[in-house]
């Protein structure tokens, strides 16, 4: 998967099959136990069946589990990749605009960016105010104002994830669009718990956490899908 193509409603069927996977992997603990108990290996059976049916609610809970699950089957088998983390963001992501789409408010949408788009030898301050970019063009944080402005939703930038759940604490969202690496994503979808976030990953020509890339027609997609049309 190309580290820029993420957006909800892609096509998520290969992410809800790991999704099943991850829980099904899951579901052997207690049946197991279930197996024991009753002398039926039909109990296993029953129990991998009875969990990934209730799955199918996709709850924080069960993305979560799914999640840490495929997070040790990748551990495990030496793999560097990003499956669990890109479930939870394609599965988010749907699920957040299946609940909400084109029923928020702009003012109530927040837009939340990496700090890592602003080329790195910017000298303006924007984490705490965004507006102090002068759209000069070298990075993505002006073009993404110049979205903010058009749709009307609010922006900020954060450096961590504890800038982050500030800055959701402070606007009271009802929904979040979020850009960043797969790795901040996935986990940061997954501590927003309650929260509705659709992820955008960004792209990253020159490695991790420098000057990376966004592809804005991505992200205006994600707002717009959202927005009530009131
Ligand atoms: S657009 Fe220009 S001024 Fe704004 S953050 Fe990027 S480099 Fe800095």
């Amino acid at each position: 998967m190309s580290h820029c193509s993420t957006v909800a409603f892609a096509n998520s069927t290969p992410m809800k099959i790991k999704y099943h996977l991850g829980l099904s992997v899951f579901a052997l603990f207690p049946g197991v136990i279930v197996m024991l108990l009753f002398g039926s290996w039909q109990w296993l059976l029953v129990t991998v069946i009875l969990v990934n049916l209730i799955g199918l609610f996709r709850t924080s809970f069960f993305l979560a589990v799914s999640f840490h699950v495929l997070k040790l089957i990748t551990k495990l088998s030496n793999e560097e990749n990003f499956t669990a983390e890109e479930m939870v963001i394609t599965l988010g992501s749907e699920k957040t605009l299946r609940k909400l789409g084109g029923t928020v408010p702009a003012s109530r949408i927040l837009l939340l960016l990496p700090h890592c788009l602003q080329w790195h030898e910017c000298k303006v301050r924007i984490t705490f105010d965004p507006y102090n970019c002068v759209r000069c063009g070298k990075c993505p944080v002006g073009a993404l104002l110049d979205l903010t402005d058009r749709t009307g939703v609010k922006i900020a930038i954060a450096t961590g994830g504890t800038l982050a759940r500030r800055h959701i604490k402070e606007s009271r969202p009802l929904a979040v669009v979020a850009v960043a690496c797969p790795r901040d994503l996935g986990q940061g979808m997954l501590d927003a718990g309650k929260i509705p976030v659709t992820g955008v990953e960004n792209s990253r020509p020159l490695g991790d956490c420098l000057d990376t890339q966004v592809d804005i027609t991505l992200v205006e997609n994600s707002i717009k899908q959202l927005l009530s049309s009131k």
